[in-house]
């Protein structure tokens, strides 16, 4: 007998047949440089907790301080019973690490990217995205109800093009970007963004998401790095160099005021978890006093940029710790990834439809050491 379900089966049997299927692999380790994945240990060479805060001592007795104080569920909306005093206080620590009037913590980076956007444009506005923002911002777009387009990726002829053709037509325009995109590790070209921006006379949001923590001198991101002093929209996450849970969204204090009264991802959920927030203070305070540790990352960077160019392979970039090898077609690049999972090293493959070509996505941390680095350039030496 059919069901108003059977669909489901069908769809995953198209998902499997396109070798879409994605399956989740199980760590049972704390976050650090060696994980346990699938019962067996692995050097980590895929995780976001660049600055390898994630597992820091200091983290996790901030969350058990903040659970101790304030219990494990913030209770209700933070415009209902949700709001603590932490949340206040890493909103104030955030906007002084990004430089800015306020700040909005978020449950994640995605939510914040989603409330903001949807909140800022409407049916008569324009939305012009790199090709490869993040699907947050993609998403964003899309509730926002605005004439979304792509422009073609870090290309400001095209963004001049677009803007040229279009933007006459709307009655708001919003540039959106991440500054260090997720899957390539290049970096968006802001300042000249900014510059079409001014031109143009739209709004730009920036998704700091791989940016936080790594770039600026306390950690303040790309857009602290470069000194960009125009008015900007700074969405990012807590999730990835600050190790904690949650996103936020940094700008005037007039526009955050405006967010707490808009933006639905923000207004209709629950208020971000005690621990989160007592882990994300913890780290925020870390990454704007420890400079070498940043500086380790980027010697990271530097070692594995040396490494490959002796091996002879080439990357999309070394501009910040997520680097992807380009080792070859989509079996080849499968194979490698089979042949460093063989030797313990996780590092995935990613290959189209994700990406436009395959290859092998590394990220580094500032907790990896050079003997770590050194067996990840030796596995990869024996495919070059
Ligand atoms: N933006 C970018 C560029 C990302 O890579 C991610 C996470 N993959 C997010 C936003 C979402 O952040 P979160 O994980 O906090 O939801």
């Amino acid at each position: 007998m059919s069901t108003p379900y059977d669909w489901i089966d069908r769809s995953l049997d198209s998902i499997h047949k396109a070798n879409w299927y994605r399956s989740t692999q199980t760590v049972s380790s704390k976050a650090g440089a060696i994980a346990n994945i699938d019962g067996r240990e692995m050097l980590m060479f895929a995780s976001n907790n660049y600055l390898g805060l994630a597992g820091d001592r200091r983290l996790i007795d901030a969350a058990i301080a903040a659970t101790e104080r304030y219990g494990t569920g913030s209770t209700g909306s933070r415009l209902v019973t949700g709001h603590l005093a932490l949340h206040e206080e890493l909103e104030t620590a955030i906007a002084d690490l990004k430089n800015t009037e306020a700040a909005l913590v978020f449950s994640s980076g995605y939510l914040a990217n989603l409330g903001t956007i949807s909140a800022i444009a409407g049916q008569r506005d324009l939305i012009l995205g790199d090709e490869y923002n993040h699907s947050c911002l993609k998403k964003g777009a899309l509730m926002s109800g605005a004439t979304a387009i792509d422009y073609r990726h870090v290309d400001l002829d095209d963004l001049a093009t677009k803007l040229k053709q279009h933007r006459g037509n709307y009655r708001r325009c919003l540039i959106t970007t991440d500054s260090v995109f997720s899957m390539d590790g290049d970096l968006a070209p802001l300042q000249a963004i900014m510059d079409l921006a001014a031109t143009y006379e739209c709004m730009v949001l920036v998704d700091e998401a791989h940016g936080t923590g790594i770039f600026g001198d306390r950690g303040g991101g790309l857009t602290n790095a470069l000194g960009i002093q125009q008015d900007l929209i700074q969405v990012g996450t807590l999730s990835k160099a600050l190790g904690s849970l949650g996103g936020y969204v940094a700008g005037s204090a007039k526009l955050i005021d405006y967010l707490r009264n808009r933006a639905a991802t923000w207004i209709y959920t629950t208020g971000l978890s005690p621990a989160d927030t007592g882990a994300a203070m913890t780290a925020v305070t870390i990454v704007k006093s420890d400079h070498e540790r940043r500086q380790q990352l980027w010697q990271n960077v530097a070692m594995v940029k040396q490494g490959l160019q002796n091996l002879g392979m080439s990357a999309i970039a070394f501009d910040s710790p997520i680097i992807a090898i380009a080792v070859g077609d989509i079996p080849e690049t499968m194979h490698i990834a089979k042949h460093l999972r063989d030797h313990g090293i996780f590092a995935p493959a990613i290959r189209p439809p994700t990406v436009p070509t395959a290859r092998i996505r590394i990220t580094l941390m500032a907790t990896h050491t050079k003997e770590q680095i050194q067996a990840l350039l030796a596995c990869l030496a024996q495919k070059a």
